[in-house]
């Protein structure tokens, strides 16, 4: 009988396995697709400081697969760094990022948007021309561009990551690494890394009202800030009790559903106008 179990145990794993790797080989496949059959489009998701003043946005991909709905760029980005496709996608996230960019008008012209990056494609001498190429193009202002990269993934290569952040400091774009604190930063690389900005992950937000370990690492994360003079963003401000708890860090800026939604690019730009 057990062996029965076990048997029907190995089989029904043996089947979602092969879902699983079905949905990822057919997401692989149509991703390669996605970006002219449009089915590709930006999101934005603002920030706001303490006062509740807008301070920029952040630009989060989405993609509506035409049988499959809609597919989270938590699971299809993963996909497309195991293969190429991660160079088309964040060109073509780069490219339409700068075209909003363009499209803010004197009155924003303090206002930074975000964009998020691979940490395989970051350290990669094409896309630090595509880079500089669109930046001309478009004739906008390196400092309202700023390249977000994931902590675990810029301290990979450290060397080329030091080169990297360097030429886009030289060029005039802010570089943040997101996703802060969940990582191995050391404080020997912070220093040797011209970035601008902090993002704390939103797990340590989460929790951080009531369990005071999570709000050490805040308050920790904070003073590493001032210390390097680097602006903080705290993602994941949720509700209220997030909100009341980043007034007690009033240069600290603030991201998440309780202040604003993300909402298609072209809305978030109209509502500016
Ligand atoms: P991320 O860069 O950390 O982006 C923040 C994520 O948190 C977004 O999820 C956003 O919708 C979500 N979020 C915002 N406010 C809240 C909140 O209050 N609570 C909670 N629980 N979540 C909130 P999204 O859009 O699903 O993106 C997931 C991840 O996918 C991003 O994490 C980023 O790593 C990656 N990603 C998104 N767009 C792009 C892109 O254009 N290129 C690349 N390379 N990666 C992208
Ligand atoms: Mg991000
Ligand atoms: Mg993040
Ligand atoms: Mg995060």
């Amino acid at each position: 009988k057990a062996k029965e179990k076990g048997g029907n145990r190995v089989t029904f794993f043996d089947n979602s396995f092969g879902e699983q790797a079905k949905r990822r080989f057919e997401i692989e496949q149509d991703l390669r697709k996605a970006i002219s059959q449009n089915e590709l489009t930006l999101y934005v998701q603002s920030q706001f400081d303490s006062q509740q003043k807008l301070k920029g946005g952040e630009v989060l991909l989405r993609w509506m697969h035409p049988e499959k709905g809609f597919i989270s760029p938590a699971e299809f980005i993963p996909i497309a760094e195991e293969s190429d496709i991660i160079y088309e996608l964040d060109s073509w996230v780069l490219t339409n990022s700068l075209s909003l960019i363009q499209q803010l008008d004197d009155r924003h012209s303090t206002l930074s948007l975000s964009v998020n990056i691979s940490g395989r494609h970051f350290h990669e001498a094409r896309f630090l021309s595509l880079l500089k190429t669109k930046i001309e193009f478009y004739e906008i202002k390196p400092n309202q561009l700023t390249i977000e990269i994931i902590e675990g993934t810029l301290l990979n290569h450290i060397e080329s990551a030091i080169e990297a952040v360097q030429y886009l400091k030289n060029l005039g774009v802010r570089v943040s690494i997101d996703d802060f604190g969940t990582g191995y930063s050391s404080l020997t690389y912070l220093k040797q890394l011209p970035i601008q900005e902090l993002k704390i992950d939103r797990s340590f937000v989460f929790d951080a009202p009531t369990d005071n370990n999570d709000k050490l690492i805040i308050d920790m994360i904070v003073s590493l800030g001032k210390l390097f003079q680097l602006k903080v963003v705290a993602e994941g401000v949720e509700n209220q009790s997030h909100f009341d708890l980043f007034q007690e860090y009033p240069e600290v800026i603030m991201q998440g559903y309780h202040l604003h939604k993300p909402e298609p690019a072209s809305d978030w730009i109209k509502k500016l106008k």
